[in-house]
């Protein structure tokens, strides 16, 4: 069995104008479908091949680059597609607010803290929401295609919510202008599909 790659639920050209079709188009059809292609090889005749992604994370030898970076990279794109609609935007609510409200004083708080993880995040990588070990939600981010599945990264958890923030992910668009980009995610984020992440991971 080897990874596919994700139908999206949308058109390449429904989230603008926060996330513009060409952009959607690469993204999808070129970097995550090679990220996929490539991990299928590395995981070829290897005791990692018919696991599931959660678990080849999880149990990662961080030595192993090109299952990290592309098990990463097929993971993180999975989730990062799923996070984002046309109907997205406006406000979570119910279990996911409270959460947020307990864990960060309020949905601003959080905000602030998960767009300042996605704009100082030097280089590429990514900016997360996670259930933390401990049970509270927490911000934060990884360099390449890391992610919080990993041991020994230093941001542990399970992920609900990630943002790309690799130049590929918004630089036809935005250019330099990442915080643009961050503010702009926030009018696609699909906060049902996060407070179900949630509900399963907590
Ligand atoms: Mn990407």
């Amino acid at each position: 069995m080897s990874f596919k790659l994700p139908a999206l639920n949308y058109s390449y050209d429904s989230l603008e104008p926060h996330v513009d079709a060409k952009t959607m188009e690469i993204h999808h059809g070129k970097h995550h479908a090679g990220y996929t292609n490539n991990l299928n090889n590395a995981i070829k005749d290897s005791e990692l091949e018919g696991k599931s992604i959660k678990e080849i994370l999880s149990s990662l030898d961080l030595n192993n680059s090109a299952v990290r970076n592309n098990g990463g990279g097929f993971y993180n794109h999975s989730l990062f597609w799923s996070v984002m609609s046309p109907d997205g935007g406006g406000l979570p609510n119910g279990d996911l607010a409270k959460a947020i409200d307990t864990s960060f004083g309020s949905f601003e708080e959080f905000k602030s803290a998960f767009s300042k993880a996605a704009a100082t995040r030097f280089g590429s990588g990514w900016a997360w929401l996670c259930v933390q070990p401990n049970g509270k939600l927490g911000v934060c981010s990884t360099a390449n295609q890391d992610n919080p599945l990993m041991a020994g990264i230093g941001c542990e958890g399970t992920p609900v919510l990630g943002l790309d923030v690799w130049e590929h992910a918004y630089y036809l668009n935005y250019q330099n202008r990442r915080p643009d980009y961050i503010a702009g995610f926030f009018n696609v984020i699909d906060w049902n599909v996060v407070s179900e992440n949630f509900a399963k991971a907590s």
